[in-house]
């Protein structure tokens, strides 16, 4: 990617139009949607109106034909306005759409991603298990070839939009004693016999996104329905959680830019000019806060653009590199764990200048405080991400890292 960070004009005009969209259409009903934690229905159904639920996946495959950047873009103007949208696109997008676009066969591609990618159903990743959050590979449901169909048994857990999507990706192992080697990727549909949902989570945050169990009783999946080949499902896995972690972090990114306008505003308006210079503190809390928010900004963006271009690669089985491969999950990783970081900690900072009242109930402030602290947990805790970027320089050196590929 070139050094020069801005975006084209068609980059900016999709922005405004995102943000004058959601304005307009969907933050009026946020507060309602969180107090009652309904499902919103009728604001996907906007979203999905204008395109956003696709909007990285070429035209035919039912998509905007837009990329990465213009994702991210979404993602971060949804984070201004809920976490909980951030979250549900999130995982359809970012997460299901992309496992069929990029390791899908073209009839999976026709069949599955056209209508997710038109909105016209949704999508969720089942991974997590009860005994597998951080170590996927220690996964338990178990999928058994028998004749032209795999038999899956087992459950997940923590999956968004688990209980209202109408295709799942899941994981499933034919061999728990293979570890990673034995799991392979289904594409699962709504109303398969044996495949339930559960129980929702009642969550601190992102109340407006669902979180459930999903249950698999002798679920028979057909041979058709099996992503990538047999007992390469860790590497789709590990595949869609780089992208995921860049995309997904820009939605809190956004949460932090709004509560720092907030607090921008909130200052101009308390603090008459000619006291500024007598709260020092303040001003240099500012200063850091706004230097930290560009910071993940760029990084965010940077991350993005080439994971893009990756995506891109790997949709059209271009030969990856061992090198490419590593380097964009450890820019993914530190992406996703310094940028997750950075909105909570400016969120914080932003409760502390303005005091109580961001303490209203759903005030932006407080409610931020709560949904966007999921970015540090799920996609891998930032800790994980710290495990993938520190052991990836010590073995491979950090030459690389200067490069800033
Ligand atoms: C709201 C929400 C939505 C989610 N949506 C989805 C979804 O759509 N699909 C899906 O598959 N999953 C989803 N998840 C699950 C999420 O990805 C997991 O919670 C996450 O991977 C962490 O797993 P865990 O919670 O079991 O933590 P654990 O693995 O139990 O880890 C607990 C703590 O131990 C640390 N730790 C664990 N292992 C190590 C290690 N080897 N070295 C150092 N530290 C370690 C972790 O960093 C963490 O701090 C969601 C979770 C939440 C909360």
């Amino acid at each position: 990617m070139p050094l020069d960070f801005t975006f084209s004009e068609e980059q900016q005009l999709f922005r405004k139009n995102v943000k004058e969209f959601l304005k307009r259409e969907i933050e009026p009903g946020v507060d309602h949607i969180n107090r009652t934690e309904e499902w919103p229905e009728e604001e996907l159904k906007k979203i999905a109106s204008q395109g956003y639920m696709g909007v990285p996946f070429p035209k035919k495959y039912g998509g905007m034909g837009y990329g990465e950047v213009e994702y991210d873009i979404l993602m971060e103007e949804l984070g201004k306005i809920d976490i909980s949208f951030t979250t549900t696109v999130g995982a359809h997008c970012g997460l299901a759409c992309q496992s069929v676009y990029m390791f899908g066969n073209e009839e999976q591609r026709e069949k599955y991603l056209k209508p997710l990618a038109r909105g016209e159903k949704l999508g969720a990743f089942g991974l997590t298990e009860p005994e597998a959050g951080s170590d996927a590979a220690a996964l338990k449901t178990s999928a058994v070839k028998k004749g032209n169909h795999y038999v899956l048994n087992g459950s997940k857990q923590f999956i968004s939009n688990g209980d209202m999507a109408d295709v799942v990706i899941v994981f499933a192992t034919s061999d728990p004693s293979l570890g990673h080697r034995g799991i392979s990727a289904f594409i699962v549909e709504k109303g398969t016999p044996g495949f339930s949902p559960g129980k929702l989570e009642d969550k601190m945050g992102i109340r407006a996104s669902h979180t459930a169990e999903l249950f698999f009783e002798d679920c028979e999946i057909p041979e058709e329905n099996l992503l990538g080949q047999e007992g390469r499902g860790y590497p789709v896995a590990l595949t869609i959680l780089d992208g995921g972690r860049a995309s997904l972090s820009a939605g809190p990114l956004g949460s932090a830019e709004r509560a720092f306008e907030l607090v921008v505003d909130h200052v101009r308006k308390s603090v008459p000019p000619e006291k500024l210079m007598e709260r020092e503190g303040l001003i240099f809390e500012l200063s850091d806060l706004a230097t930290q928010i560009k910071a993940a900004r760029y990084f965010c963006y940077h991350v993005g653009a080439s994971i893009g271009e990756y995506i891109e690669m790997v949709a059209n089985h271009q030969e990856i590199t061992k090198e490419l491969r590593e380097t964009i999950s450890r820019n993914a990783a530190m992406a996703k764990t310094f940028i997750t970081e950075v909105s909570s900690h400016v969120i914080d900072g932003c409760i502390q200048i303005i005091g109580e009242e961001s303490y209203r109930e759903l005030s932006y402030l407080g409610k931020s405080f709560n949904d966007s602290f999921i970015g540090e947990i799920y996609e891998g805790t930032n800790d994980i991400n710290r495990l993938v970027v520190g052991m990836d320089i010590v073995k491979r050196g950090i030459e690389d890292e200067w490069r800033l590929r």
